[in-house]
């Protein structure tokens, strides 16, 4: 199986694209998804500050690597800033702690930004792989996505969606 863009082996497939990748150009693919939601919907602004916490686990690491990469050093991110949190989680966990505090009535937290917010679980595997990053396998197993969207794949990716509307309107 070839690459979707070039002539190289496609090894890694996207369950959301439903496509094969070398790679580089899954690198590209996901970067460029994460591009536009920072962007676009979560308005990430070069002029702030933002502050991310200093570990060294998978999601921080694969923030920080795609950061650099899209905003060429711009952003401004320390971990000492008290304002603009950035908290790296997967798709699949934004949107089952989303789902767990809707169905529990609990008051939704401001939400941090979140750079893999538009990354599944699979693809920040994939991309540990890429990066040579040791990625620990995530022990909560999301389990009310996990239960939706094997039943209604592409399920996670309608939520993510949703929180956003939802999201919007609390604000207005
Ligand atoms: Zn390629």
């Amino acid at each position: 199986m070839r690459c979707e863009k070039c002539s190289g082996k496609g090894k890694v497939k996207s369950t959301y694209t439903n496509r094969r990748y070398c790679d580089r150009h899954f690198m590209e693919m996901i970067s460029r998804r994460i591009r536009k939601d920072l962007r676009i919907s979560q308005k990430i602004n070069i002029k702030k500050e933002y502050a991310i916490a200093k570990t060294t686990d998978h999601e921080t690491r694969i923030a920080m690597h795609f950061l650099s990469e899209i905003f060429g050093g711009r952003l401004k991110v320390s971990n000492t800033a008290k304002d603009n949190v950035i908290r790296p989680r997967s798709l699949d966990k934004e949107t089952n702690d989303f789902l767990e505090e809707f169905l529990e009535n609990k008051e939704s937290r401001s939400l941090p930004v979140n750079p893999l917010r538009v990354v599944l679980e699979e693809e920040i595997r994939e991309i540990s792989g890429i990066l040579g990053i040791n990625y620990a396998e995530n022990k909560d197993k999301n389990s009310i996505t996990e239960a939706i969207d094997s039943k209604y794949p592409g399920t996670k990716f309608s939520l993510m969606k949703s929180m956003e509307e939802i999201k919007t309107k609390k604000q207005k």
